[in-house]
């Protein structure tokens, strides 16, 4: 199986954490308000997790690539 990535639109961003929130181990909002990614290939079992994280994003900032 092919990990998946995450990729974050910083523009679109406000850096509320809600993301943060779900998985904390993937996303870290820093100090400043902006979003670091801390994995950058994370296991296809955590498909629905990430589904769910781009879809509880309010800003739509997140999108999924397989
Ligand atoms: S939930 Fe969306 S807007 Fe909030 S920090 Fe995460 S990516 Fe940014």
């Amino acid at each position: 199986m092919t990990a998946v990535k995450i990729v974050v639109d910083h523009a679109k961003c406000t850096g509320l954490g809600i993301c943060e929130s779900i998985a904390e181990d993937v996303f870290e909002v820093t100090d400043d308000g902006s979003l670091n990614l801390l994995a950058q290939d994370i296991c296809p079992s955590r498909r629905a997790e990430m589904q769910e994280v781009i879809d509880s994003c309010p800003t739509e900032a997140l999108t999924l690539v397989d």
